[in-house]
């Protein structure tokens, strides 16, 4: 086969539980050449009456267990090495959260501050119509990522239903709530980290209110994180975003920080804190490290300095897999992406549904459900892994290989 597309991040990344599994090579291919991937340049009008060109992305990454699913992000980093590696991540997370999805990402290589709220409107429009042919309910469902929220989905659906001339709302989630989007999912993917985490804190010997806890990122996961965990009495003793972070030891009030943010547009200068880089966020002494910002936060260069007993992944791939070797070693937990941050795409599944059924559901059914798909995974997790002794990510990988691969195999893709 052809292997031109493979994706090289995935391959690395499954090195070790290739050898436990005994893969093969047709189910090597399948777990690291995606199915399907879309590369495509399309013109905006910026409000100078220039046109300008934009490269976009869509991966889709495994469709064995389901139609694909995931995120669109705006950034300029955005490449389609990345999006691979994410489409491939975004298919372990469906199947180990148990959703009837497979995965993938997309993706526009921009920085949306540069650009004005009508020229990002015509970006999203620009990036819908690029791929229209290639989505939908029973094909592939896009979603918020970084930099992208609810008012860009209700501009894509949009779009979306323009151009096939009815309402399908199921085609896209995470959109606002006036647009049959679902209640929770604006904060669903923070609510389904703080629920593995209070799962797990029992078996890590963790007492909520003797736990301090170090937020990096403040963007919508990042903030209600920090919010959710204060409130249920962890002490939340640093936070930052991207122009740096603030510290205080005795813990803030969230709220009171969110309030500085939304006033001032920074962390900085809130009252009583200490001012602090976002390297030294991640080296601070707090039992539990939550890095809710990019890929590639903690490397080589700087695991040897983490000093939290327990990370708890809220990003995508905040880890490198070098620097997942030496935290191991330092015996530092690490609670993956693929399960820490699958709240999200959860509450997506549960808008698709409501979508499908015209029949919308409380928030407090939602965060119910919620609640018990993460609890589930946690349990599934914990058979796998039984003392937590072990490489939850080994773990998680090995749970979610085997159902996609066991999907392949019922529809005859593999022997
Ligand atoms: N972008 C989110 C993720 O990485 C959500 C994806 C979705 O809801 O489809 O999990």
């Amino acid at each position: 086969m052809e292997k031109d597309n493979v994706c090289i991040n995935c391959s690395n990344q499954i090195d070790k539980v290739a050898k436990i599994l005994k893969l093969g090579e047709a189910e090597l291919d399948i777990l690291t050449i995606p199915k399907r991937i879309l590369t495509f340049s399309f013109p905006v009008k910026l409000d100078s009456g220039e046109i300008r060109y934009f490269t976009g992305y869509r991966v889709q990454f495994n469709d064995a267990r389901g139609p694909t699913k995931g995120g669109i992000r705006f950034h300029p980093e955005v490449n389609l090495e990345e999006i691979k590696t994410l489409a491939f991540l975004m298919t372990l997370k469906c199947a180990v959260v148990n959703l009837p999805y497979g995965g993938a990402k997309g993706g526009v290589m921009i920085e949306p501050k540069r650009f004005s709220a009508n020229e990002l409107e015509r970006i999203s429009r620009g990036y819908i119509r690029e791929i229209n042919n290639f989505i939908g309910p029973d094909v592939d469902i896009p979603a918020p990522d970084v930099n992208t929220d609810s008012k860009i989905m209700a501009w894509m659906l949009d779009e979306y239903e323009k151009l096939k001339g009815r309402h399908i709302p199921a085609a896209i989630t995470g959109k606002p709530i006036a647009l049959s989007g679902s209640k929770g999912r604006e904060y669903s993917t923070s609510m389904g980290g703080a629920y593995v985490l209070n799962e797990m804190a029992d078996s890590f010997g963790m007492n909520p209110k003797k736990t301090s806890v170090a937020v990096q990122g403040f963007g919508n996961v990042g903030m209600n994180i920090a919010r959710i965990l204060h409130e249920w009495g962890y002490k939340v003793i640093a936070v930052s975003d991207s122009h740096g972070g603030i510290f205080n030891q005795k813990g803030f009030g969230i709220k009171d920080v969110i309030g500085h943010k939304n006033k001032t547009g920074r962390l900085s200068k809130f009252k009583g804190a200490k001012e602090i880089s976002n390297e030294e966020l991640l080296e601070l002494k707090a039992d539990v490290l939550v890095p809710a910002a990019l890929e590639d936060q903690i490397t080589k260069k700087n695991a040897g300095k983490i000093k939290a007993k327990l990370i708890l992944e809220m990003a995508n791939r905040p880890i490198t897999p070098e620097a997942d070797e030496i935290l191991l070693k330092k015996n530092i937990k690490v609670i993956p992406d693929i399960l820490a941050n699958a709240g999200g795409v959860v509450v997506s599944y549960f808008e698709w549904v409501q979508n499908s059924q015209n029949y919308y559901w409380s928030e407090s059914l939602v965060l119910e459900r919620l609640k018990i798909y993460m609890a589930h995974a946690v349990k599934e997790l914990s058979r796998t892994c039984t003392d937590f002794k072990c490489d939850m990510r080994e773990s998680l990988y090995v749970d979610a290989i085997k159902k996609v691969l066991e999907a392949e195999r019922l529809r005859g893709n593999l022997r």
